[in-house]
This record gives structure tokens, C-alpha cells and sequence, in this order.
């Protein structure tokens, strides 16, 4: 039995390192997601059948009962969870779904010590039986507590970083589905308290580790870790969300991995070590792509300051224009060169398949159409990949800001749908709340057409100078609605 636990478990290591290299390809990416969930079912098997072999035939059925009951429930919560759940809510989803992972490994981790101290509880009960019966005799014996420093430090790293990443991950949770107000709360001496429970909770990782028969360390550091969390994620705007979460879900790895060090389970130290290091690359490459450092994301308050750059902006004391889609069609059927450059409102509006369409009925008109997709449009890292992916849009015509930017000139009509933070011009001045973050630099192009419902701000609430600038038109209204109308212009026009 043992040793079929063992070959499903490299089976799935196997599974877990190839479909994480199959989705970092848009073409394998859908392979790749089967063969983790693949995986996934072998390793649940293979701790079904590990847990079988330890009791050494002395299994009990109601255990099996409580497993499959624990897997019929979480069966019925996750599909129809990821059937029903909207494109964009897809970012909200994989907050909770770090937070289910810090809570698991921080349950791991207390069950683990749990079990040790009802142990030691049952053998303190026997010495003192023994050192009663002997007591006469002078004999004495003392009940040891068996579990090592490595084992006990690993523990309180699975409760400590499971903790943290499970509140943080449900505040993240909060701010992006708008339950929790989206700028930073900032309050005095804010870095001082979380640096005083941070001293609190290593001083009680020393403890558990000299001492880990002792339960008051064991729950301190539950509470601390929990209230740490969230005074970790509030300080934090909705603008950098992209990044804390996935540094929380790089924290849900580490947690899974110090789990699996405190069982002596080499699979989910290995899946804990892909998430961590995963999520890690990951948050670097989102804050590359806002030009700051972890660091500023982590500790600036980015939102909270007055919208900084309102004022600024060459052409913001004009009127913007407005244009219609017939008019736009006129534009836009003589273009040669077209950029769209997605960002959250095609999520809202739904458009990625009109948009698809658009673009063929261009490229048939013989424009060359081609997509500018930012990291961090959208709500999540991907997702304006994913919207794409989903209507079939080629994955060659995707480019990325660094590609476009140096021939923005030859771009008669840049296309921005429902973008505007990773547009505004204001990234490129000085001390704004977005200064160096790369944008698409669609004022360069000769004409922008701005489609979004009104000349309010994006995510970070900051007024975007783009509006107001003589090559931009607005075509106001439902990204959706106006990319249908740009459509039966080009079918009547046939
Ligand atoms: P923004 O949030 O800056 O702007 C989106 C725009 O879409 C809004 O200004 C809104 O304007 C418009 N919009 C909303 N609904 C519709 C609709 N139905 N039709 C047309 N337009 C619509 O989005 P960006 O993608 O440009 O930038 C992403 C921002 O989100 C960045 O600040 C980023 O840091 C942040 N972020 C990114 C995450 C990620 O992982 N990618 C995660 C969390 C935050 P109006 O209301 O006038 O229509």
C-alpha cells in the first residue's frame, strides 16, 4: 500500500512541474490545467492510500467516512464555485483560493501538534502510573514530548505564514469585490504595531521550538498570525492588488511547504515550493511592470494620497471630444495600422468576442489589427490573455507594451477598451501616484479613440490628461454596445 502511495505521489510531482510548464504557454494551457488537476486527484489518492498503510491494518472505516464525506463536500462547493463564477470575479476567486490554502496548511500544522500533545497526554498518564507503581523503589520516569526543534519550527511556520495568508487573502478578497473599501487605510503607528506583532510572533516560534509542549505560544501565534494578516493587506490600495496577491498566493506555497515538512510529506513540499517560487516570479514581474519595488507596493499606502496628478497633464483644462461609432467607422475604415488595448472594462462589457470579431471584419478590410495587452490590465495577472483566449483571438496578434511603444507614430487608430489607468500619460511625469509605471503610450499613435461609459477614472483613481488631448476622441458608452455598432457599420458598408 505504502508503496503505491509512493509512486502515485512522484506521478503527481511529475504532473504538478509539467502543467506548470504547459501554462505558461496560451496553446498548452489548457492541457497543462488538466494535468494538474490530474495530478491533484493522484496525490489524493496517494495520501489515502499512505494514511491506509500507517495504521498497519488497524484502519478504521469511520475514517474513510470523514475523508470521502470531507471530499464529496469540497467536490460540491468547487464546481458549480467554478462554473458559475463570472469572468470578472475570476481574481476575487483565486484570493480565496490562497486563503483556502494558508487555512489548510495552518490547520495542518495544529492538528499535527494537536496530535502530539494528546499523545503526550496519554503516556504523561502512564508514567505517572509507572512512577507511582515504583514510586516506593525511588525510581523515577519522566513523559517526553516527541516532537524535534526542526519538527516544531516547521509547525509554527505552517500556522504562521497559513494565518497571514488566510486573512490577508480574505481582506484581498474584500477590496476586490468591493465588500471592503479599496483605498489603503492608513492609521499612526501602523508599521510599529505590525512590527511589534511580528517581534510577538517570532518570540513565539522561539518558544514552540524550546518548548513545543506548550500550547499558550500555539495559540498566540494563531490569533497574532490572523491579526497580522489583515494588518498586513488594509494598508494596501485596490491599484496593487495584482501584486499581493499573488505574493499571498506565493505565501500559501511556503505555508503548504513548511506543512509538508511538519508530516513529512514530500509531495506537498514539493507543490508547496512550486507555488512559493511560482508566485514569487510572478509578483517580480508585476512589479516590474509598474516600475516600483515590492517594498513601495508593500509599505507606500499607493491610492491614499490626494489624486496627486489631477492637476497635471498637458491638455486637461480642455473639453474632451466626443465622437460617435458611425463617425469613428469613417476613421477607422481607412486606417492601415490599428492598436486595441483591452483593459477591465472589456471584462465588465464582455466585448472580448465582438472585439474578435471587429478585428476580422479590419483585417479583412485589409488593416493590420494588432493587441497591446499590459500585465496589469484587468483585475488579475492574465486576464486580459484569458478574454482573449476565450473569443480565439490569435496569439500572435498579442503584443506587449515594450513592443509597441518605440513604433507608437505608425499607429493611425489606437483603440483603448476600457482601459485607463495603463494608458494615462501621467505615468510619465514626476511625482504623481503612477509616476513610472509603464503604460501603453497610445498618445504617441496618430489617432485614440477612447471607449468607455464616462471620463471618470480607472482603479486608482487618478484622472487620466489622455481624455483631453487633441488626437483622442471618446466614444462614449458600453464597450459591448459600442464595438456592435463599429461592426454592423462595417457589415452595412459590405
Ligand atoms: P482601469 O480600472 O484603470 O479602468 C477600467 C475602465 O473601464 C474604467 O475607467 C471604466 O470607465 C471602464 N469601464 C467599466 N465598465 C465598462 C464598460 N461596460 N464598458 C466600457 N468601459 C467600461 O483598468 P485598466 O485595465 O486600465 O487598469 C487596471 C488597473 O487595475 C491598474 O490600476 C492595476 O494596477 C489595477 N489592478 C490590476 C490587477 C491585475 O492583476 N491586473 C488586479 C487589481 C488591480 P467608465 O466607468 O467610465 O466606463
Amino acid at each position: 500500500m505504502q508503496t503505491i502511495a509512493t509512486i502515485l505521489f512522484l506521478a503527481a510531482g511529475v504532473c504538478f512541474i509539467m502543467g506548470l510548464k504547459l501554462l505558461g504557454k496560451q496553446a498548452t494551457a489548457r492541457k497543462g490545467n488538466f494535468i494538474s488537476a490530474a495530478g491533484m486527484t493522484m496525490a489524493a489518492l496517494g495520501t489515502l492510500f499512505s494514511i491506509i498503510a500507517g495504521t498497519e491494518g488497524e484502519f478504521e472505516a469511520g475514517t474513510l467516512v470523514w475523508i470521502f464525506a470531507g471530499m464529496v463536500v469540497g467536490t460540491a462547493i468547487g464546481i458549480p464555485a467554478a462554473k458559475l463564477v463570472k469572468m470578472t470575479a475570476m481574481p476575487e476567486m483565486v484570493a480565496l483560493f490562497n486563503g483556502f490554502g494558508g487555512i489548510a496548511s495552518l490547520l495542518v500544522g495544529w492538528a499535527e501538534l494537536q496530535r502530539h500533545y494528546d499523545a503526550a497526554g496519554a503516556v504523561a498518564a502512564a508514567v505517572e502510573q509507572l512512577n507511582e507503581a515504583v514510586g516506593a523503589a525511588g525510581a523515577h520516569a519522566d513523559a517526553a514530548f516527541g516532537v524535534g526543534v526542526s519538527s516544531a519550527i516547521s509547525i509554527f511556520l505552517a500556522i504562521f505564514i497559513g494565518g497571514v495568508t488566510f486573512t490577508g487573502s480574505v481582506v484581498a478578497w474584500g477590496k476586490l469585490s468591493g465588500k471592503i473599501p479599496s483605498p489603503p487605510m492608513l492609521y499612526p503607528g501602523q508599521r510599529v504595531i505590525n512590527g511589534i506583532m511580528l517581534l510577538g510572533l517570532i518570540a513565539c516560534g522561539v518558544w514552540i521550538a524550546v518548548d513545543p509542549s506548550a500550547q499558550a505560544p500555539l495559540y498566540i501565534s494563531i490569533i497574532l498570525s490572523f491579526i497580522l494578516g489583515v494588518a498586513f493587506v488594509i494598508p494596501i490600495g485596490g491599484g496593487d492588488m495584482p501584486v499581493v496577491i499573488s505574493l499571498l498566493n506565493s505565501y500559501s506555497g511556503l505555508a503548504a511547504c513548511a506543512a509538508g515538512f511538519a508530516v513529512n510529506n514530500v509531495l506537498l513540499i514539493i507543490t508547496g515550493a512550486l507555488v512559493g517560487a511560482s508566485g514569487i516570479i510572478l509578483t517580480r514581474i508585476m512589479c516590474l511592470a509598474m516600475n516600483r519595488s515590492l517594498m513601495n507596493v508593500l509599505f507606500s499606502g499607493f491610492g491614499a494620497v490626494e489624486s496627486g496628478g489631477g492637476g497635471k497633464g498637458s491638455g486637461e483644462q480642455k473639453e474632451a471630444k466626443i465622437l460617435t461609432p458611425d463617425k469613428a467607422y469613417y476613421m477607422l475604415e481607412a486606417a492601415q495600422k490599428v492598436i486595441f488595448v483591452p483593459g477591465y472594462g472589456m471584462a465588465v462589457a464582455q466585448a472580448q468576442h465582438a472585439v474578435k470579431e471587429l478585428a476580422t471584419l479590419m483585417e479583412a478590410n485589409g488593416t493590420e489589427v494588432l493587441f497591446v495587452v499590459h500585465p496589469v490590465a484587468g483585475r488579475m495577472p492574465g486576464h486580459m490573455n484569458v478574454l482573449l483566449a476565450e473569443a480565439d483571438v490569435p496569439y500572435e496578434m498579442l503584443v506587449g507594451p515594450e513592443d509597441i511603444n518605440p513604433t507608437m507614430e505608425s499607429v493611425d487608430v489606437a483603440i483603448v477598451l476600457g482601459a485607463n489607468d495603463v494608458v494615462n500619460p501621467l505615468a510619465l511625469e514626476e511625482g504623481t501616484p503612477i509616476s513610472g509605471m509603464p503604460i501603453v503610450e497610445v498618445q504617441r499613435a496618430k489617432t485614440v479613440f477612447t471607449m468607455k461609459r464616462t471620463l471618470g477614472s480607472g482603479y486608482a483613481g487618478i484622472p487620466n490628461p489622455l481624455f483631453y488631448l487633441d488626437n483622442n476622441y471618446m466614444v462614449l458608452g458600453d464597450a459591448k454596445a459600442t464595438l456592435q455598432a463599429l461592426i454592423d457599420e462595417y457589415k452595412s458598408d459590405s
